[in-house]
This record gives structure tokens, C-alpha cells and sequence, in this order.
């Protein structure tokens, strides 16, 4: 299902939660609505399910206007992270409720009901009622019971925040396989960049109402559109350093660094943008600029350290066990393999 907002702005009394939000999602993609806490992600998707109701603007589902149309008739999949689930009920019901409200024959809904309860892990609970499920398994029955209608459109809102990380890594594959296969349009809602990277076809990132960004994960990670994606996208975070572009030479803080500039830098102050992931250590005098390692954080099978790069004209690494005092120094951070060889207080080169 085609899915087009045009100009919706969403009020409560004087809060503005989305505000002139234009998009057009094309039909089978699984589309991240990704931003900060309070950007407005929910109050979007709670319009698009038709639990609210645009204050302006009109919502578009295959060309026709929705916004009077309830949510019962228009053919959506709901899993909200409060999502109940029937409590007198048990799984296998909840999981055959919406087949039942389509009164599809029995034998039909038996054999949905299982093949969906086994795609999301649930098949041995079949008999159990909510209250005797973990806050994990309750919301696996909430999304099998949102799926198992085949939905137009599945909207999902931080679906899988109860479930533990290795869990949760498997339910993304598994949404991703299940989505794929039922060709259903998808939104979801994330405050983890990291999830709506791996998940998504298509990322709308959203900060104070407004979509700041979307594309594909892949372009808005590489070519971010503003320092706001650049600095929300990607992880560890991004290090910005200030400097100034005259020619094909860019200045950090006094301190002469060479890179291969685009042939449309513009000339002027400049805020720069550095991935931990690009930022190597080298020896002492071999690269751009040398500091001394400040902190070392292992993240698993890579680390990440923190230089305190002098401002000593020529690159002259600064001396004294204490390195830079602070504030005078130009930090940043490189992501480096685990088993680098390199120590807290060391002297290094960085490029
Ligand atoms: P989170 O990730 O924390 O859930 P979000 O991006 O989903 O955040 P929304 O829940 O859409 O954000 O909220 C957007 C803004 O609207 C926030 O400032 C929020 O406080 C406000 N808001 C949301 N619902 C209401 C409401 N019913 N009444 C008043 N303000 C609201």
C-alpha cells in the first residue's frame, strides 16, 4: 500500500508533536521512523493507525484520503509497545481473534494461527493466558496476532523493546523475513539507529516534528544531508572538530591538515564531521596530527580510544604524563580492532 502525508501537523493544545510532515512511502518497504525521544515518531504512527486525528493535513492510503476512516476498516496490523493483549484469552485465541472477526473456517484459522505462533517462538504457549507469559512472549503474541490477518499495512511501535538483545536480534531478521514475504508495507517506530539501519529499506529520521532526513540507510549513513543525521546516524558518534577551508587545504584549530576536499568546499569556517571508523593510529610523527591516548573503551571486537591531539604548531605531540590540559587540546575518537596494540597515557599519530 502506497502511503502519502501531505502537510500533517499534529497539536495537542500547544504542543505542536508533528508538524507539517510530507512524505510519500512506497508499497512493500519496510519504512524507520527514527528520531529522538518526543520527535514525534508515535503521535505519526498513532495517525496513520487512525487513533488520531490530524489537527491539518491529509493522510493518503493507495491515493484515497483516510483521515475520517477508523481504525478498524483500514486494513492495518497494529503492535504498540503498551499493546494488551486479551487477558482472558488464551494465546492461541488472542493469536485467531482477528481471523475470527474475518470468520475465515476453522481449519484455516488453526493452521495460520500455528504457523504463525511458530514463527515467533510462541508455539509451545499456545494454551497459556497473557498473565502467564513474560513481557518478551507477551509481545510476540501481539505482533503474530497483528500479522496473522495480513494486514495492507503493519505499523509498529518500538515492538521490540521488551525482548532480550539476542531475541530481539533474531525478531528483526524475523519481521524483515515476514514483511518480505507478505509484500506488506511496514513503518516502524525506533529510537535505535542501529535497529531501523538494519531493518529498514527506507529510514525517515524526525527531530522536533519534521522529517530532517530519509533515504536508505546506506546513503544517509554515507551522505548525510545535515550535521543532525550525520551526528544521529552511526555509531560510536561522529567527531566534529571546527576548521577552515582556503583552497584544496583544510585547517583544524592552527593545525595543518591535508585532505582531499571536494571540489565544491567552500571557502570559510567549516564544522567537520569525523567517523570514530576513519580515524587511524599511527606512530608518533607519521600522521596528521599527534596526541596522547586518553581513555580506551572495549566495545566487544573493536575498542574505541580517545586522543588528545595538541595544537602545537607542526604536530608536535604534546608532552608530560598528563597530555593537553583540557580545552586546549582537539579530541577525538578512533574505532579501533580489540587486539590493536595501543595503551591509556601512549603517544600516537593520527590520520
Ligand atoms: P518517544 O520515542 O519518547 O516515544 P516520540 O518521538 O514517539 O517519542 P511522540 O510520542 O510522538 O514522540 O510525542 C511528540 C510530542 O508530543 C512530545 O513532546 C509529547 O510530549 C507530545 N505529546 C504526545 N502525545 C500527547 C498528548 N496526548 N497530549 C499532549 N502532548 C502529547
Amino acid at each position: 500500500m502506497r502511503i502519502r502525508l501531505e502537510g500533517v501537523t499534529k497539536r495537542f493544545g500547544t504542543v505542536t508533536a508533528v508538524d507539517r510532515l510530507t512524505l510519500e512511502l512506497e508499497p512493500g518497504r519496510l519504512v524507520a521512523l527514527l528520531g529522538p525521544s518526543g520527535c514525534g515518531k508515535s503521535t505519526t504512527l498513532y495517525m496513520l493507525a487512525g487513533v488520531l486525528r490530524p489537527t491539518e493535513g491529509d493522510i493518503f492510503f493507495d491515493g484515497v484520503r483516510v483521515n475520517d476512516v477508523p481504525p478498524q476498516r483500514r486494513n492495518v496490523g497494529m503492535v504498540f509497545q503498551s499493546y494488551a493483549l486479551y487477558p482472558h484469552m488464551t494465546v492461541f485465541e488472542n493469536i485467531a481473534f482477528p481471523l475470527r472477526m474475518q470468520r475465515l473456517p476453522e481449519p484455516e484459522i488453526r493452521r495460520r494461527v500455528h504457523e504463525m505462533a511458530e514463527l515467533v517462538q510462541v508455539g509451545s504457549l499456545l494454551d497459556r493466558r497473557p498473565e502467564q507469559l513474560s513481557g518478551g512472549q507477551q509481545q510476540r503474541v501481539a505482533l503474530a496476532r497483528a500479522l496473522v490477518k495480513r494486514p495492507a499495512l503493519l505499523l509498529l511501535d518500538e515492538p521490540l523493546s521488551n525482548l532480550d538483545a539476542q531475541l530481539r536480534q533474531a525478531m528483526r531478521a524475523e519481521i524483515r523475513r515476514i514483511q518480505r514475504e507478505l509484500g506488506v508495507t511496514a513503518v516502524l517506530v525506533t529510537h535505535d539507529q542501529t535497529e531501523a539501519m538494519s531493518i529498514a529499506d527506507w529510514v525517515v529520521l524526525m527531530n522536533g516534528g519534521r522529517c530532517v532526513a530519509q533515504g536508505t540507510p546506506y546513503d544517509l549513513y554515507q551522505t548525510p544531508p545535515n550535521r543532525f543525521t550525520a551526528s544521529f546516524i552511526g555509531h560510536p558518534p561522529m567527531n566534529w572538530v571546527q576548521g577552515r577551508v582556503s583552497g584544496s587545504r583544510l585547517q583544524v584549530d592552527g593545525l595543518p591538515v591535508y585532505l582531499p576536499l571536494p571540489a565544491t568546499a567552500r571557502e570559510g569556517e567549516v564544522a567537520i564531521g569525523i567517523r570514530p571508523q576513519h580515524v587511524q593510529l599511527v606512530a608518533p610523527g607519521r600522521g596528521h596530527l599527534d596526541g596522547r591516548v586518553t581513555m580506551i573503551e572495549l566495545l566487544g571486537h573493536e575498542k574505541l580510544v580517545t586522543v588528545e591531539a595538541g595544537r602545537v604548531p607542526g604536530g608536535v605531540a604534546p608532552s608530560g604524563p598528563a597530555g593537553p590540559t583540557a580545552g586546549t587540546g582537539l579530541r577525538l575518537q578512533a574505532l579501533v580492532p580489540a587486539d590493536a596494540a595501543v595503551v591509556e597515557g601512549e603517544a600516537v599519530g593520527v590520520r
